[in-house]
C-alpha cells in the first residue's frame, strides 16, 4: 500500500520511532510545529477518524494513554500540551493514516485554526 505510515510501521522509510506496541507506534514528526511534536498513529492502516469502527474505538483511547504516558517522558505533561487529530480534507488532514499530534514544549495559541 502506497501509505507512508504504514511505511513507517513496516520499516520502510526511516522515523525516529519513540514507542511501539502491538497496537501502537509513535514517532517523532519530521516538519516540528513545537518543541516536542509526535505523532501517535495504530499500526493498522485506518485513513482517518470517520473510518473508526465502532469496535475499533478503544484504540483512540489506547493512543491517548500513550500520549500522556509520552507527554510525562518528554518532559511537557506539567507544563501543558495539546492532542490533535484532523480529519479529511477540510480538518486538515495530510496523511491517510489516522494519527494523533502530540504537540508541546512551546506556548500554544489559544485558537483552533
Ligand atoms: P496531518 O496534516 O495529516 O494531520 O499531519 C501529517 C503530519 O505528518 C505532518 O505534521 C507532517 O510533518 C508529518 N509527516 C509527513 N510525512 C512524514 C514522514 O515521512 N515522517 C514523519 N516523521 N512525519 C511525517
Ligand atoms: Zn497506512
Amino acid at each position: 500500500m502506497d501509505c507512508v505510515f504504514c511505511k513507517i510501521v513496516a520499516g520502510e522509510i526511516p522515523a525516529d520511532i519513540i514507542y511501539r506496541d502491538e497496537e501502537v507506534i509513535a514517532f517523532r514528526d519530521i516538519n516540528p510545529q513545537a518543541p516536542v511534536h509526535l505523532l501517535i498513529i495504530p499500526g493498522k492502516h485506518i485513513p482517518s477518524l470517520a473510518d473508526l469502527t465502532e469496535a475499533e474505538s478503544s484504540l483512540v483511547a489506547r493512543m491517548i494513554n500513550i500520549a500522556n504516558q509520552l507527554a510525562v517522558k518528554e518532559g511537557v505533561s506539567e507544563g501543558g500540551y495539546r492532542l490533535v487529530i484532523n480529519c479529511g480534507e477540510q480538518g486538515g488532514q495530510l496523511v491517510p493514516h489516522l494519527h494523533m499530534h502530540l504537540l508541546g514544549g512551546r506556548q500554544l495559541s489559544a485558537t483552533l485554526g
